[in-house]
């Protein structure tokens, strides 16, 4: 049950205390459990045929069975099934040869059938693992305890009130178009031995699925939209001296903070978790087991709801879908699908693109490799191609909140791009103004750079005389050149710039230069 977040109560937070990070550390040691649920990018709904575009007028797509009517049957998304499949098997997880759908049964307004189809002991993914990469090159195993399907719920929108939350609300509205929306749980084992790197291994971990997801091509994976959410289960144990001893400690009591909805905050909200619990532990307390919501604002996490690990939701098996029984052929069939895993997939393109650590780290960051491999497929320099897309078209995405994808600019025309600077028509400043108008919506690279004028004057004619005339009005600096103080040919150069209104080739003026000054 991790989407009803809207009637927890959340308390006006940032008041409890916490401690430094450096006497969280020494004093405990962090368990981690990651939850992760990911909404398919299938055509149409997990048991029904309901389109699943987002977006769309509330209620307008939904039909008797995602509505939850009586004497509705459902029947299961075949292509919901190959995902969840794959997924596992990315993961190395086993896939279940035959497993069952089951009830979930509790209530929620946002929820028609007043149970959620699910699956319960019988996933059909578990035990898996993924490796992940923390920025500093270490490297830790995530270990999988299982992925199985279910289906998502409604929306509700609470009208009125200052929060957006229930309390204090005029009315509530609801929306059943996410109902039935095919869902993948991952849920890892509680994870050990990751000590102070704790929240990056979080951070990095849901990068990693993340990517490895947008590879396998079955979900759009936006954070932002709710399409992978996280929740972040954290619960300290006293630290022992020895490390081999560690082990066996017993877990200490977990808190579930909700749906993190950035890469960033998944980081955050696990690192403020376990100060929040190391300054109850120190002090005598106890941690309450219960839900926490992550403030992005405050960057903090209040508290949300109680929740025992004895819920009882009265799951049972699902009797209207048959059990999903993959054969091994089909199972295989689907392995050779895969992609290259991330981590491996990254050393690779590193290598054939020459690019450094930092130049790698920067265009991870800025979530630009398939766009970048996109790019030299058209035909850019693989340098030329990192520095426009994790460098200025990366900036404004920033800025405006978008993705490189919805920049309004294609691979091809950052090729483009590329080849006039290569080709030496465009210095680095008309390389931008050309990159203004494309994203103004002016045109290709080519079209911009003729409709605005921009071209570099690299003819020796035009610009030997504009050389000639600076030569003529500067014969101290000719003289210094002269004297062998070969820096001050960047004043003479500055001053054929700004003759040419920057449009000359800089390169060819110098050469231009030394040829007359030289000899
Ligand atoms: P829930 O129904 O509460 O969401 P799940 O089993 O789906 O429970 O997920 C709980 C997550 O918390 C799992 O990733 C599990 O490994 C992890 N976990 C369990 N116990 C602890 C603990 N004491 N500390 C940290 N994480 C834990
Ligand atoms: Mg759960
Ligand atoms: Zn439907």
């Amino acid at each position: 049950m991790s989407e009803h977040t809207s009637d927890d109560l959340a308390l006006d937070g940032g008041t409890e205390a916490v401690l430094t990070w450096d006497e969280t550390i020494a004093a405990y040691d962090p368990v981690l459990g990651l939850e992760v649920h990911v909404e398919l990018g299938t055509a149409t709904k997990m048991f029904c045929g309901c389109p699943t575009e987002f977006g769309a007028e509330p209620n307008s797509q939904v039909c008797p069975v995602c509505l939850g009517l009586p004497g509705s049957l459902p029947v299961v998304n075949e292509k919901g099934v190959e995902s969840a499949i794959r997924i596992g098997l990315a993961l190395n997880c086993t896939i279940a040869p035959w497993s069952r759908f089951a009830r979930k049964n509790y209530f929620y307004p946002d929820m028609p059938k007043n149970f959620q189809t699910s699956q319960y002991d019988e996933p059909i993914a578990f035990n898996g693992w993924l490796d992940v990469e923390l920025e500093d090159g270490s490297a830790y195993r995530v270990e999988i305890e299982r992925a199985h399907m279910e289906e998502d719920t409604g929306k509700s929108l609470h009208v009125g009130g200052a929060t957006g939350r229930i309390h204090g609300a005029d009315y509530s509205l609801v929306d059943y178009n996410r109902a039935g929306i095919p869902l993948i749980e991952i849920v890892t084992k509680p994870l050990t031995g990751f000590g102070d790197r704790a929240p990056e291994v979080a951070k990095a971990y849901v990068a990693t699925l993340r990517d490895l997801l947008r590879a396998l091509g079955v979900s759009d994976v936006k954070m932002e939209q709710g399409s992978l959410r996280c929740d972040a289960n954290v619960s300290l144990r006293p630290r022992k001296k020895k490390p081999e001893k560690q082990a066996e400690v017993p877990f200490g009591t977990r808190t579930e903070t909700k749906n993190v909805n950035s890469l960033r905050s998944v980081e955050r909200a696990v690192r403020y978790e376990m100060t929040r619990h190391a300054a109850v532990l120190a002090g005598g307390g106890s941690i309450l087991q219960e839900t926490r919501h992550w403030h992005e604002d405050t960057g903090v996490t209040t508290s949300g709801r109680e929740k025992s690990d004895a819920e009882d939701y009265r799951y049972f098996p699902e009797p209207d879908l048959v059990p999903i029984a993959p054969t091994a052929d089909s199972i295989e069939a689907l392995r050779a699908t895969l992609p290259e895993p991330p981590v491996q997939r990254r050393r690779r393109l590193q290598g054939e693109w020459g690019y450094s650590d930092l130049e790698m780290r920067d265009v991870i960051n800025a979530g630009a490799i398939e766009i970048i491999e996109a790019t030299v497929a058209a035909g850019a320099t693989p340098a030329g191609a990192r520095k426009w897309w994790s460098g200025e078209i990366a900036r404004r995405a920033n800025l405006d909140g978008r993705e490189l994808t919805d920049m309004g600019i294609t691979p091809r025309a950052v090729a483009e791009l590329d080849a006039l600077v290569q080709g030496g028509r465009l210095n680095d400043s008309m390389a931008r103004q050309v990159l203004d108008g494309v994203l103004a919506g002016e045109g290709n690279p080519g079209a911009v750079a003729d409709a605005r004028g921009l071209a570099l004057v690299s003819d020796d004619g035009a610009l030997g005389a504009a050389v000639d005339e600076v030569i003529a009005a500067n014969p101290d600096l000719v003289e210094k050149i002269r004297s062998g103080k070969v820096q001050a040919a960047g004043a003479l150069i500055g001053q054929v710039m700004k003759a040419m209104a920057g449009q000359a080739d800089a390169a060819r003026v110098r050469e231009l230069i030394m040829e007359r000054v030289g000899s």
